[in-house]
């Protein structure tokens, strides 16, 4: 085997079992990063056994969640004090700004230090009284581990990604094995490497860069899973909710959205650029919750678009490390085509090209596209439907609240969605009737690990982030007591 990295399972770093490599890419030069080793469904039974192992006879489900917090608080500083290394990886890997992966990198040791706080939590939170309408019983609430518990993650927030999913899972006394995307494994070995620093003990995380329809596979259909947490595509997620149905795993799913930003004609226009371009071309519109369908009120539509227009022009587009590049390359080779096969659909389909849509000139190598945006786009067309997942928006006017509401509710995905208006009233009215699990007034993106986060309709099921990313992890168990001294009397009489 030719490869420059290996497989951590068990506390352990080895090679993979049947050999395999796959190659990750610089998406800004193509250039090959390294030859990763790929974990198969062999090194998936083996992760998962050393996981078990480490549930069912290891310290880590039994010790106190202020024990269990010292441990996430190292990985975080760990995290922290790698920053720079981390992020710099992140931009080889991913292609996204400097700046950006600096914030991805800042959040995912603040997720773990988050979660640190919510372990130690657990520990005053056990054995709470559920006061019973039959005096003759006391009973008592009990918040424990799921058990092992399979992480599978996308490329677009690769470290932020995992940390949503690690530090919950070890705060709850879970074991895990993450296999995050092919596309870009790097920083989740890193992650590794971090927690095996910061002492956890071997087998609690376990980290399989593999292929998805090999190793993602092999962990969804494993019977030692007890738990699936996955964040992805809407037709992996089927994939995968197919699998658990066979022994009925507990799944959570973060899956994919098209959210719609609706902008009333009274919001001041410069505010609603700022959070129109933020939210459509941060990470290289390459991310879920991207504001890919904005609703203008007519008064406002033309100047919107040309002020749009002009700042679209104004992006600075380039390689993730050089200084003031707002839009890198797109992740992939795979990903580009998708994307410009959308574009081009979207033009047959009728909508309005304003800007974009092409290789901006002066770049023969990497994933690189313009700032797209596409105006009266009709609401049939698969640019207004499907997710596109690329720093293309789509713009269309509309007349008044209830037909912004209509178009922003027509859609499979729920995942979220933005209004604005300096009529804060008529705001948190709009904001009540949209159909996602995350609303934005006055803004769109920003994102806290204390809020809940996930998806309406086919945008998923479940919630991460906050106390709700917690109890994805968590079983709760009731346990009763019979407390009276006379005789049940079912036949004793
Ligand atoms: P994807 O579904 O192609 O892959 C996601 C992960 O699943 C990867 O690790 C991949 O290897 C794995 N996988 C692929 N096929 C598999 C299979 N058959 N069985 C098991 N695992 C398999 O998605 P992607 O292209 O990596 O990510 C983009 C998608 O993720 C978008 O749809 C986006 O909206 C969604 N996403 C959602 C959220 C959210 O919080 N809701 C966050 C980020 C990304």
């Amino acid at each position: 085997m030719n490869a420059d990295t290996q497989l951590y399972i068990n506390g352990q770093w080895v090679d993979p079992v049947e050999g395999r490599t796959f190659a990750t890419i610089d998406p800004s030069s193509e250039a090959l990063i390294a030859r990763v080793a790929a974990a198969t469904a062999a090194d998936v039974d083996l992760a998962v056994q050393a996981a078990r192992q480490a549930f069912d006879e290891g310290p880590w489900p039994h010790l106190s969640g202020s024990a269990r917090a010292a441990v996430l608080r190292r990985i975080a500083q760990g995290i922290r004090d790698r920053q720079q290394a981390l992020a710099e990886l992140e931009v080889r890997d991913n292609g996204k700004p400097l700046p950006e992966a600096l914030w991805d990198v800042g959040d995912s040791a603040g997720c773990f230090d988050y979660y640190a706080d919510l372990a130690e939590g657990l520990d005053d939170r056990q054995d709470q009284p559920v006061a019973l309408a039959d005096e003759r019983f006391s009973s008592v609430v009990r918040k424990e581990p799921v058990g092992v518990a399979g992480a599978i993650i996308p490329w677009n927030f690769p470290l932020l990604m995992a940390a949503w999913k690690v530090a919950p899972a070890l705060a709850a006394g879970c074991c895990m094995v993450l296999k995050p995307s092919e596309l870009t494994p790097m920083t989740a070995l890193e992650l590794a490497r971090i927690a095996d620093a910061a002492g956890l003990p071997a087998g609690v995380l376990n980290v399989l860069p593999g292929l998805g329809q090999s190793a993602g596979a092999a962990l969804a259909e494993h019977p030692g899973i007890d738990k699936l947490a996955f964040t992805g595509s809407v037709p992996t997620g089927s994939r995968i909710m197919q699998a658990a149905a066979n022994d009925i795993k507990n799944i959570s799913l973060e899956l994919g959205g098209k959210s719609p930003f609706i902008i009333f004609a009274d919001s001041d226009i410069e505010s609603a650029v700022e959070w129109i371009m933020f939210g459509i071309f941060w990470n290289q519109g390459q991310v879920c919750s991207a504001t890919s369908r904005v609703l203008v009120q007519r008064e406002l539509y033309a100047p919107l678009l040309d002020r749009l227009r002009q700042e679209a022009e104004k992006v600075r587009i380039g390689n993730g490390m050089e200084e003031g590049v707002l839009l890198g390359p797109l992740v992939s080779k795979g990903q580009y085509d998708k994307v410009l096969t959308a574009i081009a659909g979207g033009l047959e389909e009728g909508a309005r090209l304003v800007y974009g849509g092409e290789r901006p000139t002066g770049f023969d190598q990497g994933f690189y596209l313009q700032p797209t945006l596409f105006a009266d786009v009709p609401l049939h067309s698969a640019i207004w439907r499907e997710e596109i997942f690329g720093p293309v928006v789509c713009v269309r006017p509309f007349d008044d609240e209830a037909e912004a509401l209509r178009s922003a509710n027509d859609s499979r995905f729920g995942l979220a969605a933005a209004v604005m208006s300096k009529d804060l009233v008529r705001a948190e009215r709009v904001a009540r009737k949209l159909r996602a699990g995350i609303v934005w007034i006055n803004c769109s993106q920003p994102t806290f690990t204390e809020a809940p986060w996930g998806g309406y309709k086919q945008s998923g099921i479940g919630r991460e982030l906050g106390e709700w990313g917690l109890n994805n992890y968590l079983e709760i168990k009731q346990i009763t007591r019979y407390d009276s001294d006379q005789n049940w009397g079912w036949y004793l009489k």
